[in-house]
């Protein structure tokens, strides 16, 4: 066996994936160690990929040359863009996944990867000197020797799974937890926490009455994740919708005293945006019902994920408030639900680049780091594995900025936010969403993806043409003038130009096939969708840009590392221990840290023009 490497991924999850097929396309001597070769990329809970926000991380991951859109584009059994009657912004893919042929791909890719050795290996401990990592120790007695160390361990950290009075430690379900790293990261100084999270149970599909439930269907013209993807024509798979009624909920209350995040066994936090159904009828008590969705978990399966009603209560209470949903009389359970708890490192620990403070050439990623879902995890898998590539050669990190991506804002929020429940993105956080939409993440990452490498010339230029493209077609729909009897049929009384009947919204994303037609018919279908939502929401991009420009002047403003805030005693004191905490890079970074003053970002700018 090699024992000697560039970088090591510890963890074979969705950001340890990322990570090293990263690692090793940018030329690399990799290592995957990961507990079990076969459940690589395993989806632990939900079979999906994408969703609201969820979505942009996805094809912000596929610009910059990750996996995840394509395994998802190849594997997908029902696709969907959600929020397509709200306006551009919210919009986001959303794919419904067949889990096993998405592991099988992931696992292909990585096997396929040159310069990239998977190890299946209990990572046990780290090899650090001098606050620098050389190694990853494993349960064996082996060790590997790397320059770099990318943790990925996920909900695997001391893991311990509830189900009423019952106490596992897992990792996952049937997999033994991570035990050493985190108390041997402990005892060097990291502050380590305790999250939770929860799964529903799964159940047979010849169990479930479909004539009781209501059918739920992909988009008749489903759209890639993946830029690469061509000739699309994706399984369209349905999932079927339930909903909870008075004797679920009754029986659910009946038992609160049994659940171990009402009895205190649970001491992490969970997300409360996705609450466990004994937490929903007792936070939304005033709903008569809630929905439960149905989804297959691969084509053809017969195992069944109930989303909607991940639980910790007992056996008894699960299979009883389920059966009580009309349709599910006759559940049969394969896998019942559970919550499961786990340390994490609170992200004040990390740079923006994922490196720790303490522990030069570790990087943290993914569930670790405090955040939920798979495509956060793979999202910061391939920074961590972009930035620390970039460590040993020498070249300053990749930092992604508020404005440019979701995966900026979630690093950002990481590195300036205290973790009280496991983070997850949302379109909400991203303050200037109208310059982040899914539609452009290829033309707001293109320089960035070729700074970083990982994308061929050949997509780049693709990519490039579209916004040369775009920028032409902005002034072509300011001259363009439709006359009455025009081309597209639009009834008008007077002549008036193609921007202002976007703009009046006499014109949609429909006329563009036949604009095209009669009029710019060398021009790629995306330049003019892109250059349509432009000319459409001018008045709005710009008003984002301006505050774009000026929130930049303050994250132009760099604090120097190490800066020693003792010495400016008109701090207060609030501000002056979070920034301690924090360190952030710039002002911008320091005005978003919670219990930070403006007076304190006023003082701190004072001084440093000093
Ligand atoms: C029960 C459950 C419910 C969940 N529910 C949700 C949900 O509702 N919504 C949501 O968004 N997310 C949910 N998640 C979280 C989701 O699974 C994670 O966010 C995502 O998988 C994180 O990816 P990751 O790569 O960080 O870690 P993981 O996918 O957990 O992968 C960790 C990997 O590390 C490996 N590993 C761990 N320790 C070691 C070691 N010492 N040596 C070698 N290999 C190691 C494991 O084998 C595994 O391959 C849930 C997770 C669980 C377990």
């Amino acid at each position: 066996m090699e024992t000697h490497y560039d970088i090591i991924v510890v963890g074979g999850g969705h950001a340890g994936v990322e990570a090293a097929l990263a690692a090793a396309r940018l030329g690399k001597r990799t290592a995957l160690i990961t507990l079990e070769r076969s459940s690589i990329a395993r989806m632990s809970c939900n079979p999906s990929i994408g969703g609201l926000a969820k979505g942009h991380l996805v094809r912000e991951i596929d610009v910059l040359g990750g996996e995840m859109a394509k395994a998802i584009d190849a594997t997908g059994i029902q696709f969907k863009l959600l929020n397509r009657s709200k306006g551009r912004a919210v919009w986001s893919p959303r794919a419904q996944a067949d889990k096993r042929k998405y592991e099988a791909y992931m696992q292909a890719a990585l096997t396929a990867s040159p310069r990239l050795d998977i190890i299946e290996g209990d990572a046990r401990g780290l090899d650090i000197k001098e606050d620098t990592v050389r190694g990853v120790l494993l349960q064996d007695g082996s060790r590997l020797s790397g320059k770099a160390c990318i943790l990925t361990n996920g909900t695997f950290l001391r893991g311990k799974i509830h189900i009423g009075d019952v106490q596992i430690s897992a990792g996952r379900y049937g997999e033994l937890p991570s035990i050493g790293i985190s108390d041997q990261l402990r005892s060097l100084g990291f502050s380590v926490g305790r999250l939770k999270t929860g799964t529903p149970s799964r159940i047979t599909k010849r169990s479930i009455d479909f004539s009781r439930l209501e059918k739920q269907e992909g988009d008749p013209d489903p759209l890639p994740f993946s830029y690469a993807t061509t000739h699309f024509t994706p399984k369209n798979i349905p999932c079927w919708l339930a909903y909870t009624q008075d004797e679920t909920h009754r029986i659910l209350h009946s038992a609160l005293d049994r659940s171990p995040l009402y009895t205190g066994k649970i001491a992490g936090a969970g997300p409360r945006y996705c609450p466990s159904i004994e937490d929903k009828i007792v936070r939304f008590s005033e709903k008569p019902s809630h929905q439960l969705f149905l989804e297959p978990e691969w084509e053809g399966a017969s195992q069944w994920y109930v989303n909607g009603f991940s639980s910790s209560l007992p056996v008894d209470i699960q299979i009883r408030a389920l059966r009580s949903v009309p349709g599910l009389e006759r559940a049969e359970f394969i896998k019942i639900g559970y919550a499961i708890e786990y340390d994490f490192f609170p992200s004040h620990q990390i740079r923006r680049s994922l490196e720790t403070r303490a522990v030069s050439g570790l990087y943290f990623a993914g569930q670790v780091n405090g955040t939920s879902g798979y495509e956060e995890a793979a999202a910061q898998g391939l920074m961590a594995a972009v930035n620390a590539v970039r460590n040993l050669d020498g070249k300053n990190p990749v930092v992604m900025e508020r404005h440019e991506s979701y995966t900026g804002v979630l690093i950002d929020d990481l590195c300036s936010k205290e973790t009280s429940e496991p983070y997850r993105m949302f379109t909400s956080l991203a303050e200037f969403r109208l310059l982040l939409r899914w539609d452009n993440a290829h033309l707001r990452l293109l320089d960035i993806s070729r700074e970083i490498g990982l994308q061929p010339e050949a997509v780049l230029s693709r990519f490039e043409k579209v916004r040369r493209e775009t920028r032409e077609l902005v002034r072509a729909y300011e001259k363009q003038r439709l006359r009455p009897g025009n081309p597209l049929k639009l009834p008008l009384d007077r002549s008036a130009s193609l921007a202002l009947l976007m703009r009046q919204q006499k014109i949609d994303e429909n006329d563009l096939r036949k604009i095209r037609q009669a009029y710019f018919p060398d021009h790629d279908e995306d330049s003019l969708d892109q250059a349509f939502v432009l000319t459409k929401y001018s008045g709005y991009i710009e008003r984002q840009h301006k505050q774009v420009k000026k929130a930049r002047r303050l994250e132009a403003k760099r604090i120097p590392p190490g800066f020693n805030y003792d010495r400016i005693a008109s701090l207060s004191n609030e501000g002056r221990e979070k920034l301690k905490k924090f360190r952030p890079e710039t002002i911008g970074q320091a005005s978003r840290v919670r219990g930070i003053s403006p007076a304190d970002i006023q003082v701190l700018l004072i001084f440093l023009e000093k």
